[in-house]
């Protein structure tokens, strides 16, 4: 059973119910509605398709809204693509009309831009592909020369490597998709650019304010955000390392090892962590992957990952449905690595919160007495988020009646929601009906053992204060024989 959860992101190619129903089939756990493109009404419709599908499905699938933020574009051209040769002068014109582009110069989206960089300053456009350096700013124009050449077409994003450009991360656009999101109940908003904590807390401002109920996710693609990266983590429930951005900010080179240390940073803070962009971008055109993309889905699961993501692949590309298949049977067996199962996480760490100590005495006892499963009844979810920080090969299974909790778990790595309506009141209820629950489903047979984690069924706060370990068999009947 697949531990690492897999996100894809929804578009064109996915808006038949076939497309979307082989999607959800083949294992996608959370989808991503991606606000750049589309409209709030393709959203809605798209969020209902993925809730009555996996209805249909008997599956837990969440949603993740990600707004589009600060994206600094060229405009358009007037005869389409230009081609820039390598030394040529180039000149960003914020005064330029929007779609009077050609070889010679191209409007900006970011009017501001001309005042934020300097000569000597490099900028890099379409993810990388043309790199201009800046030779000197004159009024409201960035004069530039072709560093890389390559075809430069409408609407292409642009990057000053090593970041400081300073505007806010929450647009005017960002603040109507947000309401969206609320409307639309998303689990998961991915706020994009975040400089700091307080665009993470504004985001979130932003969503309660609406209505909505969903976590905030940092998408970290901006130099200064890993300038202060703790700040960012305090401030979320989750982040994303959103590669594309990122790479052709700090420059690729250094992407693995900022992953490794953003991977780490994360699961210590016990916080989420998606990595994203170009996991398996070949198969936006191919049915199979290039080996490098195999290794990068893999190394991405041995440093621990909560979930990999995949967006023009399921988005735009031809073959939606094998790309999650391929991708989930990467995880699974990457997910076989030692390093993997075993964990030092919080090893030396003083805990604070009762129910925090039960989840981690929980994971210690899975992983040194091997029963086949956990059962966590949760409300929340936050016992089965401190259980999944530790690696394991245990399955987690978060037991809870409310089916927000269950959406928003579709992303911790190792957990799996089960829906738990029955009002229960005694320990050895709550325990029999938990062991039963699991064998109808399959997940343990009578020779097994099981932890169990829950309230104390004895008090009004039902916090988690209780770890049992249950055989299986102790619980075959349904009689309350207590
Ligand atoms: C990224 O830049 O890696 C990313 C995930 O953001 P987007 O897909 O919105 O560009």
């Amino acid at each position: 059973m697949r531990r690492t959860k897999i996100v894809a992101t929804l578009g064109p190619a996915t808006d038949s119910s076939r497309q979307l129903e082989g999607l959800i089939a083949v294992g996608v756990d959370v989808v991503r509605l991606n606000f750049s493109h589309g409209t709030a009404q393709d959203h809605k419709k798209r969020a209902q398709m993925v809730r009555d599908i996996a209805a249909q499905q008997g599956r837990c699938v969440g949603i993740l809204g990600d707004l589009q933020g600060p994206k600094i574009r060229v405009t358009k051209f007037r005869d389409g693509a230009v081609q820039l040769r390598q030394g040529a002068d180039f000149i960003l014109d914020s005064d330029l009309p929007d779609n009077d582009g050609d070889v010679n110069s191209v409007g900006l989206t970011y009017k501001p831009l001309p005042s934020e960089v300097r000569e000597g300053n490099t900028l890099v456009l379409d993810d990388g592909r043309i790199v201009l350096d800046v030779v000197k700013v004159v009024g409201n124009q960035i004069h530039t020369r072709v560093a890389t050449g390559g075809q430069l077409s409408d609407n292409k994003g642009i990057n000053l490597r090593g970041g400081g450009l300073t505007a806010p991360a929450l647009t005017d656009k960002d603040r109507l998709d947000v309401k969206t999101a609320a409307e639309i109940g998303v689990d998961y908003l991915a706020v994009s650019f975040p400089r700091d904590a307080d665009d993470i807390a504004q985001a979130r401002g932003l969503l309660r304010e609406a209505g909505g109920q969903g976590l905030i996710c940092a998408k970290v693609e901006r130099a200064e955000a890993l300038e202060n990266i703790d700040g960012i983590l305090e401030a979320s429930d989750a982040i994303m390392v959103a590669r594309g951005d990122l790479g052709v900010e700090i420059g690729d080179a250094d992407l693995p090892a900022v992953q490794k240390r953003l991977i780490n940073q994360a699961r210590s803070a016990n916080k989420i962590v998606i990595t994203a962009t170009q996991m398996m971008e070949s198969m936006i055109s191919n049915p199979i992957p290039t080996r490098a993309e195999v290794f990068d889905v893999a190394n991405a699961v041995i440093d621990g990952t909560d979930a990999v993501m995949l967006s023009a692949e399921t988005a735009a590309g031809a073959y939606p449905v094998p790309a999650v298949k391929t991708m989930g049977d990467i995880c699974e067996k990457a997910e076989t690595h030692t390093s993997a199962m075993r964990s030092r996480h919080r090893i030396d760490d003083t805990f604070t919160r009762i129910d925090e100590s039960i989840a981690m005495a929980a994971m210690y006892a899975a992983n040194h007495f091997k029963v086949r499963a956990i059962a966590a009844y949760t409300e929340s979810g936050s016992t089965a988020l401190w259980m999944s920080r530790i690696s394991s090969s245990i399955p987690i299974y978060a037991l809870t009646r409310h089916e927000n909790t269950r959406t928003k778990v579709t992303l911790y790595r190792g957990v799996y929601p089960v829906e738990m309506n029955t009002s229960l009141s005694t320990s050895r209820e709550a325990n029999r009906e938990a062991v039963q629950l699991m064998l109808r489903e399959g997940i343990v047979e009578p020779s097994d053992k099981v932890i169990i984690t829950r309230g104390n069924m004895t008090k009004l706060d039902r916090g988690t204060s209780v770890m049992e370990i249950l055989e299986v068999s102790d619980y075959l009947s349904s009689a309350d024989d207590d």
